[in-house]
């Protein structure tokens, strides 16, 4: 199934009650997007729309249907949040596919964990403050407001009460061990 074939299927069935919504277009859009769909092919399938010339190429074989679903589902999930109205599209694509939405509900909500676990992942890992600024980013060299190096200014400012800590305990260790 070619992506040509895809979003026609899909512009097909989002016009199925007879015209495309402000709402439709959006999402139609975001998975041309997704599948790098030439503005012009893009153009060209939205004037067959509007001629009454839409072509709908549900895919028969099993590889093609997971294949159509799984950009569906990209699309609904990408802004992190499945509304009404893009889970009402969805069911109606994936009962024209004869698959049980409950069945892609299951992967929804398997997709909308790891949405969610991506984003918390990428914000932990990336974010750092700046120890004397305050200032937080992405940067973990150089401060990008300051431009104060981190490595050199923890060291310039001494120890924290964390190393302080670390020594004490090492040390009590060490006379632990001679006793
Ligand atoms: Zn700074």
């Amino acid at each position: 199934m070619k992506n040509d074939d895809i979003i026609d299927s899909v512009l097909s069935v989002l016009a199925l009650d007879g015209s495309l919504n402000k709402w439709e277009i959006q999402f139609f859009n975001e998975l041309c997007q997704r599948l790098n769909i030439s503005q012009e092919t893009q153009h060209k399938a939205i004037q067959r729309i509007k001629q009454g010339k839409g072509r709908i190429h549900l895919p028969e074989q099993d590889s093609d249907k997971k294949r159509l679903l799984y950009f569906l589902i990209q699309a609904v999930v990408a802004d992190g949040k499945v509304s009404e109205q893009e889970r009402h599209v969805l069911q109606t694509v994936v009962e024209k596919l004869g698959i049980s939405f409950s069945y892609v509900e299951e992967i929804l909500e398997q997709r909308m964990k790891e949405v969610k676990t991506e984003r918390y992942t990428i914000r932990q890992e990336s974010t750092i403050v700046c120890p004397k600024c305050s200032f937080e980013q992405t940067s973990s060299y150089r401060c990008k407001r300051c431009g104060v190096i981190f490595e050199k200014y923890k060291q310039a400012q001494g120890p924290t009460d964390e190393d302080l800590l670390m020594d004490i305990l090492s040390s009590s260790n060490r006379l632990k061990k001679k006793e």
